[in-house]
């Protein structure tokens, strides 16, 4: 009999993490785990040097520090429309994957089932088994990443309790289209049933694409879980911030999960991060145009080198088709995943195989990010240029595909 529960058994550690610990054991450029390698906006600097002094370095209010609930309820206000309580509606959690867990134990019970698209971000496969809600897939069909609004009503019709809707989409891209939200939106509020969103991208959206919150559709606000995070939009995914937003019930039920797991986000982080939330509009704007620019300059490169890639409508994600690879001698019977760690060795660069995201047994995509610096892009391009490429770049233009 095994020392440990059954439940640790059934999941594996986070693929995508581990693929940063296998680059820093080889000294890659580390394109697998997505976080940025440039610092936050000084404001925000400036105001942790200043509460290092100041203060609070012990608890906040369990369910987060007023100020930063009340800033982040006046925003959700502008970009969703949506007017939540900041006393009942608005839980500051650790990073949006505390979000995300604390929402699937909120609303599931053992044996519920819930709704994930796949390809989908890996944590919410181990967020159903600790829950011990069960998952039905739904497919995004590339090249669009379409789905089938009848598999989602069935899936209702199954008995989902919930459908988990990470948009801007990891690791795909796709920004789902308003259209294809209030669809969503309908079978969600026939079946009495909840949408827990995963936003964590919502300010990485390139043109003419836009990112609308399911929340702030007529008639959703008392349907979904918005769950979203400070780390990306702020460059700070080491300072663990994030937090939920929904009706007041599942909120007040979701404090006490949120109470029991880890009492609390960090006090001083929480105070200091208001500061980036001070910074207004213009803020956005210039971190969509600069990862829009990262976007193009990366794709271009990819381009120039002739790998096939799709092309993400949000995120900072971009997945490479290795098809071609793994029909060479060298890599004849290699899984993706060892196509990254031959990678990672051989080329320095580190991606995340892509078979940590489908359901289905995909085994020829890769995933890289390029949440990086202009230089540290270039390097990797030069690395990813010694890839042997087959066939003629000139004939074979970007692409859309699995
Ligand atoms: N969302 C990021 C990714 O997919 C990683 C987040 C994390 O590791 N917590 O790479």
């Amino acid at each position: 009999m095994s020392r440990l529960s059954d439940r640790v058994g059934t999941f594996t550690d986070s693929v995508i993490r581990r693929m940063t610990r296998i680059s820093n054991a080889y000294g890659a450029i580390n394109l697998s785990q997505g976080f940025p390698d440039f610092d936050p906006p000084k404001p925000l600097r400036d105001a942790l040097a200043r509460i290092a002094y100041e203060g609070p370095h012990q608890y906040s209010i369990t369910y987060g520090a007023k100020n930063l609930r009340e800033s982040l309820a006046r925003r959700f206000l502008r970009t969703a429309g949506v007017d939540a309580d900041p006393e009942t509606q608005v839980l500051i959690t650790c990073g949006s994957t505390e979000a995300m867990m604390c929402a699937m134990m909120t609303v599931c019970n053992p044996g519920d089932k819930v709704m994930v698209f796949s390809p989908f971000y890996e944590n919410y496969g181990a967020d159903a088994i600790l829950s011990g809600a069960e998952p039905i897939y739904i497919p995004l069909v590339p090249p669009e990443y379409d789905f089938s609004l009848e598999k989602i009503e069935q899936g209702f019709k199954d008995g989902a309790r919930a459908l988990i809707l990470c948009n801007p989409s990891n690791p795909c891209g796709k920004v789902f289209t308003r259209e294809e939200l209030t669809a969503i939106g309908e079978l969600v509020r026939k079946y009495d049933a909840f949408v827990i969103t995963d936003e964590v991208y919502e300010f990485m959206v390139y043109e003419p694409n836009v990112h609308t919150s399911i929340a702030g559709l007529p008639g959703m606000a008392d349907h979904t879980i918005t769950c979203s995070s400070l780390s990306k939009t702020f460059s700070i995914t080491g300072w663990r911030l994030g937090y939920m937003i929904g009706p007041e019930d599942v909120i007040e039920a979701a404090k006490k999960v949120h109470d029991f797991l880890t009492v609390g986000a960090p006090a001083p982080l929480q105070e200091a991060v208001i500061a980036g939330l001070d910074l207004g509009a213009g803020y956005y704007e210039d971190l969509k145009k600069l990862y829009t620019e990262k976007r193009d300059y990366f794709l271009a490169g990819l381009d120039r080198i002739g790998l096939k890639h799709n092309v993400p409508q949000g995120t900072y994600f971009v997945m490479i088709d290795i098809s071609e690879f793994l029909e060479l001698e060298q890599f004849k019977d290699m899984s993706d995943y060892e196509f990254c760690e031959w990678m990672i060795k051989e080329i320095g660069v580190a991606a995340v195989p892509g078979s940590s995201f489908f359901r289905e047994p995909v085994n020829n995509l890769i995933r890289l990010h390029f949440a990086r610096g202009k230089d540290t892009l270039d390097e990797a391009l030069r690395r990813l240029a010694k890839l042997p490429v087959t066939h003629n770049a000139e004939n074979d233009p970007t692409e859309n595909l699995r």
